[in-house]
């Protein structure tokens, strides 16, 4: 042939994929971005480990950047910011936006709750004189990981008469922390021969809090007395109060740089804070965008998305249906015109694991953030699977201006899956894909995120919201 043949290595270049970490592609200045946008969501981490406390810290930002609570009846126009407050557990902000509102929202949806121990409504007993709190775990946790390290508590607990009492104690240098026993090597024979999910029970999830008795009391039960007491003096309440109390045990871990290079982040609960920080620092700073912006940051992932403040409920529609008609149209039209980034984290291929992940189609570690164009068990199963035209979309969008992404599915076909609120989401005829960090160890006490890959799912967010 005359014609002159390209070299393997252009022709490599034109047909196939490249898989390249981050670090090679991305520029000074977003890595320099990238670092300080971390510090911020390792204090996020530390003053929200709850839905609750995600809840104030996201209304005190949204405020300072200038969102008012949306009233019912209120007018709106191009560029008024409102939020709405779900019962203390999600929140929603929109941004309206300068184009007619039938042309749909940019709606990005992420999750504030992750798994923990709950206490129990009736958790104080005395055993052996020593005081325990029962819990009842939520999400899906592996019971094993969550004995011997320190717990923290928070919630609230509403009183007799109405009065609501935060609760956060372990946080602080000087509080106490609380933790969950597990048996001596020496004597755990029997416990090590039975298989990982069996070792530690629900039932066995019981949490130490005390174990000093009235001094003048020798009766028995003087150590929850004693502890009782305590709690009275602290927030003046009685036993009763519990049954009204949302308290829930977190780990009392702070958010740390993970590794000698500090490129990763260690902390209780990026699943699924990491995308509701950067979703919302990204609506925050969201200006004058084209579409109406939506961000939702809901409750109840990790049990199903059932309940009213998870997004099974009719909250989110509720809300754009009051902006829709608003603004002079109504929620079926406007959300049938929208498009949703369904916000949360993927699996990374972990080296010591491999045997779970199909390396084509894993997440990687500093590739950027996932892209899951489906999510689901078995076949695909309690998928939304976005569509190759709205897949299409979100990547010319992302490669246009420069989000480093790359493509995940949660481990290999039939090794187990998972799924989120996307699903709930394309139900109300959304176009809706799946987007978030890749986590290692997730749902353990400690999960592992690299901040670059932290810090591209702001950075999709923000494109999303400004295209
Ligand atoms: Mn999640
Ligand atoms: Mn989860």
């Amino acid at each position: 042939m005359a014609e002159k043949k390209d070299s393997a290595k252009k022709l490599k270049e034109k047909l196939l994929m490249q898989r390249k970490n981050a670090y090679h592609r991305i520029s000074d200045k977003d890595l320099k971005a990238c670092d300080k946008f971390c510090e911020g969501y390792k204090d996020f981490m530390n003053k929200a480990k709850i839905e609750r406390e995600a809840v104030i810290y996201s209304i005190d930002l949204l405020k300072k950047k200038g969102f008012v609570e949306y009233k019912e009846g209120m007018k709106l126009k191009a560029g008024d910011k409102v939020y709405r407050n779900n019962r203390g557990k999600a929140v929603l902000a929109a941004i309206i936006g300068t184009s007619p509102i039938t042309e749909g929202v940019r709606l990005c949806a992420a999750h504030i709750d992750s798994p923990r121990l709950d206490l129990k409504q009736n958790p104080l007993y005395e055993d052996t004189e020593m005081a325990l709190f029962k819990t009842h775990y939520y999400g899906g946790i592996k019971k094993y990981q969550w004995t011997t390290i320190p717990l923290a508590l928070h919630g609230v607990i509403i009183k007799s008469d109405g009065t609501s009492i935060p609760v956060n104690i372990g946080e602080d240098e000087k509080d106490p922390v609380f933790v969950v026993t597990d048996l001596l090597p020496h004597l755990a024979a029997a416990q090590m021969q039975k298989p990982m999910g069996k070792g530690i029970t629900g039932e066995q999830l019981n949490i130490v809090i005390g174990s000093r008795p009235f001094k003048d009391d020798e009766e028995s039960g003087s150590v929850k007395l004693a502890i009782m007491n305590i709690l009275f003096e602290k927030y003046g309440i009685t036993e009763a109060d519990f049954i009204s109390s949302e308290l829930e045990a977190v780990p009392a871990f702070k958010a740390k740089d993970i590794g000698f290079d500090r490129s990763m982040i260690g902390a209780y609960g990026h699943d699924d804070k990491v995308c509701a920080y950067t979703a919302l620092m990204a609506t925050a700073e969201c200006k004058k965008p084209k579409h109406t912006v939506v961000t939702v940051l809901t409750d109840k992932e990790e049990t199903g998305s059932d309940g009213n403040t998870g997004l099974r409920s009719a909250y989110l529609e509720y809300f754009v249906a009051d902006i829709a008609e608003a603004l002079g149209s109504d929620a079926r039209t406007v959300l049938s015109a929208s498009e949703c980034l369904s916000a949360d984290v993927n699996a990374a291929y972990d080296p010591t694991f491999p045997e779970v992940n199909e390396r084509n189609n894993s997440a990687y570690i500093n590739h950027g953030v996932v892209v899951t164009k489906y999510t689901g068990a078995r076949g695909k199963a309690g998928t939304s699977d976005a569509s190759a035209e709205f897949t299409g979309r979100i990547r010319r969008l992302m490669d246009a201006k420069d989000v480093i992404w790359q493509t995940g599915e949660l481990g290999k076909v039939d090794e187990g899956g998972g799924g989120t609120v996307a699903a709930y989401i394309a139900n109300l005829n959304v176009d809706t894909i799946d987007l978030g960090v890749p986590v290692l160890s997730m749902h353990a006490p400690y999960e592992i995120v690299s901040k670059v890959d932290t810090y591209m799912a702001f950075k999709a967010f923000e494109v999303f919201m400004a295209d």
